[in-house]
């Protein structure tokens, strides 16, 4: 056998774990086997890809990999677990700038004569991949500014959709110009005007568009690496990227739905706008005492839990987990309420509550918990802001306008545990925090679950 049917077998059998993998990772049961799967193949394709005829630069490769690994191993060690998001955002990029690193190799070659010129369809694959990858690449990169709170989270000027359309289509003359000459000025300008688009187009994004965006360009990095992996004639490649482009696409559809959003109105147009002055909030944040809120909640007959991203900041899924079974075993009846976005990346708090081993028919989406909470005697809200957040429905000038949240203040009462004033992702005031029904019981989550847990066990007797 040839090493290329070789490698051409271990591509397929890679690509099989990759499909298994991602089947895998559907189910948070399977989840972390579907990773080692997945890693599995990526192992087995990078190996293959040595042994592909006419390689060079081996060593090259081999150093760029051994420092790659290096970093992100030590990386991946010791990041906190709501760093997670801006690493994942990251790597995200880096897929995409590899895809166009691909494009920008092949076109110099062309353009040098050092390779054969492929057909005008090829290379309008090579300019579209590049070009994807290209603002994948840079979008990412300011969306782990944004997420690391390195960056303030919008940046608008007047006419700013316009200017983006416009370096779009320069990017685009530029691309179809460097396919059809394969002179360097044009490859130049084509791959300037794509990076700096990506930054463009993400500079105006924030809030509740976040994670929209961040999972497109998700989707955007496995095209453009399928599209360069058509280039090369690399079948592993091809699949990965088509497997990424579509789940890509696919969360994104369903994140624009929970969100209300179009996609082309994330990109093209502003949450809320943000140009007029929010409405002022009335009233006081009243502060209660950790025994009797665990009082309020030991008599209670109907009890939602609210988690948000403070619950990650705080890990306090365990305690609370051990908090809801002292009020089931008192009787009272307790569910989990889950916004599509909270926290700061897809499914963040489905992942922290299967961690503590929530059961999942406690677990209720937003649309199926809204109704219920104007019959709910106390709403636990843990470290959530934005998206239990009322002026999303009121106040037109807010960020977060429009954007769906949990009806938290409909419920007879409401408990906010966070450690102070903060305002969440989106920077705002919560009108939920005043409302007269509401009571702030302040203080670390870990810290204040421990505490109610405390309380509950006082009022059992101990037990
Ligand atoms: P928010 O970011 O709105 O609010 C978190 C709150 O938690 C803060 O107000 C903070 O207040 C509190 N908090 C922080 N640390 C602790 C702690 N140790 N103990 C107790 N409380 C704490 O969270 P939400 O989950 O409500 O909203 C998510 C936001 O993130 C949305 O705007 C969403 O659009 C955005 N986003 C979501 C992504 C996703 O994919 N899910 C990705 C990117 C952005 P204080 O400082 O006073 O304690």
């Amino acid at each position: 056998m040839s090493a290329l049917t070789l490698v051409k077998l271990s591509y397929f059998v890679a690509a099989t774990l990759f499909l298994l993998g991602l089947q895998r990772m559907a189910s948070p049961k399977t989840a972390r086997s579907g990773i080692q799967w997945a890693g599995v193949g990526m192992l087995i394709a990078t190996v293959a890809t040595f042994f592909l005829p006419g390689l060079h630069n081996i060593g090259l490769m081999i150093a760029a990999i051994v420092i790659g690994v290096g970093l992100n191993w030590l990386w991946g060690k010791k990041v906190a677990i709501t760093d997670m998001p801006q690493m994942v955002a990251l790597f995200n990029g880096m897929g995409g700038g590899s895809a166009a690193a691909i494009g920008a190799v092949e076109l110099v070659r062309y353009s040098g004569g050092e390779a054969a010129v492929p057909s005008t369809f090829t290379l309008s694959l090579a300019v579209t991949g590049a070009l994807i990858g290209a603002v994948s690449l840079t979008g990412s990169v300011i969306a782990w500014a944004k997420l690391d709170g390195r960056m303030d989270k919008r940046y608008t000027f007047p006419g700013q959709q316009w200017f983006n359309a416009l370096v779009a289509l320069a990017a685009i003359v530029c691309g179809v110009m460097a396919l059809t000459t394969l002179a360097m000025p044009w490859i130049i300008a084509f791959f300037v005007l794509s990076l700096a688009l990506g930054v463009l187009m993400t500079l105006p994004i924030g809030g509740a568009d976040m994670p929209v965006v961040i999972s497109l360009y998700n989707a955007f990095t496995g095209l453009a690496v399928a599209f360069e992996g058509y280039v090369l004639g690399n079948e592993a490649l091809i699949i990965a990227g088509t497997m990424v482009g579509a789940a890509g696409m696919l969360l994104t559809r369903l994140m624009a739905k929970a969100m209300n959003r179009k996609i082309s109105n994330v990109l093209f147009s502003n949450f809320g706008g943000g140009s007029a002055a929010m409405q002022e909030i009335g009233g006081s944040m009243k502060p209660i005492e950790a025994a009797d809120v665990a009082a309020m909640m030991a008599y209670a007959e109907r009890v939602v839990i609210v988690p948000g991203y403070g619950l990650a900041v705080a890990q306090a899924q365990h305690k609370i987990w051990e908090l809801s079974q002292k009020l089931m075993d008192r009787g009272v009846k307790v569910k989990f309420a889950i916004h599509p976005v909270a926290g700061r990346m897809p499914g963040h708090m489905n992942v922290l509550l299967a961690e503590a081993g929530v059961p999942y028919d406690l677990i209720a989406d937003m649309d199926d918990i809204n109704p219920e909470f104007a019959n709910t005697d106390v709403s636990l809200v843990i470290g959530a802001n934005d998206v239990v957040n009322p002026v999303a429905k009121t106040d037109p000038a807010s960020p977060i306008y429009g954007m769906p949240i949990l009806d938290v203040v409909n419920s007879k009462n409401t408990i906010v545990i966070k450690r102070g004033k903060g305002t969440g992702f989106a920077g705002i005031e919560n009108a939920l925090f005043y409302a007269d029904n509401t009571r702030m019981l302040y203080g670390d989550g870990s810290e204040m679950a421990n505490a109610l847990v405390s309380e509950l066990k006082a009022l059992d007797g101990g037990h």
